[in-house]
């Protein structure tokens, strides 16, 4: 609240102070608008205006909600300081318009503090909209636009030429009696805005073209739904242009059956490929996937593990979680890393467990590894997993079954008991045949 302007405010009558002219530089040329300050009640606007305002023609109009971020440190986690550059660039080009710049109406309407809130929540906590409102207590889109109404009744405009995606807007000057045009004004998604602008559209009313992680998750995962088994991966180029979309069966080597099968043709577009999986990808395949340009890889699951994380960033590689509303209908367990021995990564889901080998002489490892695997000790622990698949090729692995019961209060269907095992029978291996460990 500013007090020196107390005393002539009502919710209707506001403050005004100005017009003061401007010039304001919008590319490489100066142009000279108008500026006027309004306040009702302490909601605070400034409205630039370029060029003579009549009831007759469209007036360009941007209606834009403060951001701190984007429009003062040009922040390229969101769209907003691309929006208004863009707005005042098309007002320049019809020598015509109005910006009206919603001074309080930072993070939708909460305030700057509150915007660095929920960037600290999402950031640290990973929460999504819905969530980061509710634990703000607050509507996820808190503005409205009477004022926004009332300071264009005050220039008499009628018609407005409005530059924006947001169907709320539109809908209220509409019921106001405002004659509409509409024109989008959509910032090119990239690696940093991207998450933001999705969110947006997946949330909020807001129209914009491209499909979100979601749309592009929602499509592979009803093809596995319900067969775990089944692996889809999908590779889209920059953000539209799909190069791979591949469905494999009953192999756990996706990465090498897939990435070997694309040409460089179509992997033209570098280092900018977006990568969707219906499951999580092992950490070995993270450098077949950087090896084809995958900056990102999207996957339908709200919790990722650390070990996933940490591999990726190695190959510079973003890990997406896009839980949210792309849940699968029937459970579905993942590999989850269990011990890295470097050449040997031990992954276990449910009561299997499966050994890769990677690196040079995997195969002669596994085979080695195999043999000695029908002398292990079992007496310590009562029984041991039985071997019930093979894989030869590229990174081989073989899979293990726990059997059923349990020894020495630990179950046998426990991470705990792959972890026992792998201690008194393959890591006692391992020493006893050091050239494993080459
Ligand atoms: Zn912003």
């Amino acid at each position: 609240m500013i007090n020196s302007i107390n005393s002539i405010e009502t919710q209707r009558v506001p403050a005004i102070r100005g017009p003061i002219k401007l010039p304001l530089k919008i590319g490489n040329s100066t142009h000279n608008f108008e500026l006027k300050y309004f306040e009702y009640s302490g909601e605070r606007y400034a409205v630039a205006c370029l060029g003579e305002v009549s009831q007759d023609e469209y007036i360009p109009l941007r209606i834009e909600s403060a951001c701190l971020f984007g429009h003062v440190f040009n922040s390229d986690k969101c769209d907003c300081g691309f929006q208004l550059k863009e707005a005042l660039k098309r007002i320049a080009e019809h020598k015509k318009g109005m910006v009206i710049y919603a001074i309080d109406q930072d993070a939708r309407g909460l305030g700057i503090e509150s915007h660095f809130r929920i960037y600290v929540m999402r950031q640290h906590e990973n929460l999504d909209t819905d969530e980061l409102y509710n634990r703000l207590g607050s509507p996820v889109d808190a503005r409205n636009y009477e004022h926004v109404a009332d300071i264009l009744q005050s220039y008499n405009i009628k018609k407005i030429l409005l530059m924006s995606n947001n169907r709320h807007r539109r809908e209220f000057l509409t019921e106001k009696g405002f004659q509409l045009e509409i024109e989008p004004i959509e910032a090119p998604l990239n690696f940093n805005n991207m998450a933001t602008l999705m969110l947006e559209k997946e949330d909020l009313p807001y129209d914009f073209h491209f499909k979100t992680h979601s749309d592009w998750l929602k499509s592979i995962q009803e093809e596995v739904d319900g067969d775990l088994n089944a692996t889809v991966i999908q590779i889209i180029s920059g953000t539209e242009e799909v190069i791979l979309h591949s469905k494999v069966l009953e192999t756990w080597n996706l990465a090498s059956e897939v990435t070997k099968n694309l040409t460089n043709n179509d992997l033209k577009s570098n280092d900018s490929n977006i990568i969707y999986l219906t499951d999580f990808p092992r950490i070995d395949e993270l450098e077949s996937y950087s090896a084809i340009g995958a900056k990102m890889i999207v996957l339908p699951f709200s919790e990722i593990p650390s070990w996933l994380y940490n591999e990726a960033e190695k190959h510079k590689i973003i890990i997406q979680d896009w839980g949210r509303k792309n849940k699968y209908v029937i459970e579905r367990p993942q590999w989850n890393l269990l011990k890295d021995y470097q050449f040997m990564h031990v992954y276990v889901r449910g009561d299997k467990t499966r050994c890769v080998f990677v690196g040079e002489n995997s195969n002669q490892n596994m085979n080695y590894l195999m043999e000695g695997y029908k002398n292990l000790n079992t007496i310590l622990l009562g029984s041991s997993p039985e071997i019930t698949h093979i894989f030869e090729g590229d990174c081989p692995w073989f899979e293990l079954q726990q059997p059923i019961g349990k020894a020495n209060g630990i179950s046998y269907n426990s991470p705990d008991f792959v972890l026992e095992f792998l201690k008194y029978n393959l890591e006692e291996y391992f020493v006893l045949c050091p050239k494993l460990n080459k």
